[in-house]
């Protein structure tokens, strides 16, 4: 089986405040953990910039021709209190979707099995016109939404354990029952949203944890209910919106995962994923703003979708 890694230099160019923890060192951290020997066999792809109408499925036209006159000419855009553009910062979240939508291309045509996407800016709090919480465009959605129209697939699912709530991406689904959105998340936490009864058309499900969670309880949220609705919806097609921020060690969480909960996660996914969807799962980076913990959590995610 072959794993792709998506990644793209101008990732780097999008630009934050400084002491803002949405950092370019974030996918440095990333790069140096994926340099080992032990992940020389990765398929390394540099994205592409986004084909527009990929965008368009998910963001209305004159959203995305907001976000691209906000781009400053030098220092920084505010979009809100916590999401900043520096000059790189369009170009950078357009790779960020030829990313995602590259990645859903090698998977579904069969030259690779799954694929990890290291980009910046992140996208599942991005909701179809409201740019937030770091996020510009919606990356996953993005990639459900490019695997539906350019390959035809029916049922695609989003499996989001970031330690936020992905509104963004449960916003774009709200009543689209052929994707299937399925979080685990901190409660109460930014963005606020992700109450079990947030159902949309009942494609929609929220399991939120109690601060102070561990892995133990992480994983008994997930084989109790994110697995059985995975397996029940038959996806032909599992993205995850992996965000690495319930590490133990996250400056912006209270979770008490730690690198072997990623992973374990990971293999759960495939194992769904060879049952209904021939292997295929698209991951794409979210949030994670501890390096180390980001780091050793990434790398385990991916040496997971390596080793099958
Ligand atoms: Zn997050």
């Amino acid at each position: 089986m072959t794993t792709c890694l998506l990644h793209h230099p101008v990732f780097l160019d999008h630009l934050t405040p400084p002491g803002h923890p949405e950092r370019p060192d974030r996918l440095r951290a990333i790069a140096d953990a994926l340099d080992r020997p032990q992940f020389a066999a990765l398929l390394r792809i540099a994205a592409p910039h986004s084909d527009m109408e990929d965008i368009l499925a998910v963001h209305p036209a004159s959203y995305i021709e907001r976000i691209r006159t906000a781009v400053p000419q030098e220092g920084f855009a505010a979009i809100d209190a916590d999401t900043f553009m520096s000059p790189a910062s369009f170009t950078a979240a357009m790779h960020a979707v030829g990313a995602a939508c590259t990645a859903v291309d090698e998977v579904i045509a069969g030259r690779a099995t799954n694929a990890f996407c290291a980009v910046r800016p992140p996208g599942h709090h991005a909701e179809p016109e409201v740019a937030m919480g770091f996020c510009l465009f919606n990356n996953a959605a993005i990639a459900a939404r490019h695997a539906q129209r350019r390959h035809g697939l029916g049922r695609v699912a989003i499996v989001d354990w970031d330690v936020h709530h992905g509104n963004g991406t449960q916003a774009v689904f709200w009543s689209d029952p052929s994707v299937l959105f399925a979080s685990t998340h901190q409660m109460p936490l930014y963005p606020g949203t992700g109450a079990p009864s947030e159902r949309g058309a009942g494609n929609i499900l929220n399991v939120p944890l109690a601060p102070g969670t561990d892995g133990a309880g992480f994983r008994e949220a997930f084989t109790t209910h994110i697995l059985p609705a995975v397996d029940a919806f038959a996806p032909e097609l599992i993205v995850i919106s992996a965000g690495f921020d319930a590490h133990r060690d996250d400056p912006l969480g209270g979770l008490l995962l730690d690198a072997a909960d990623f992973a374990w996660a990971t293999g759960e996914l495939m194992r769904l994923a060879d049952r209904h969807a021939k292997g295929g799962i698209v991951s794409l980076l979210e949030g994670g703003y501890d390096l180390a913990g980001l780091a050793e959590s990434a790398a385990a995610h991916v040496a997971a979708l390596m080793e099958g």
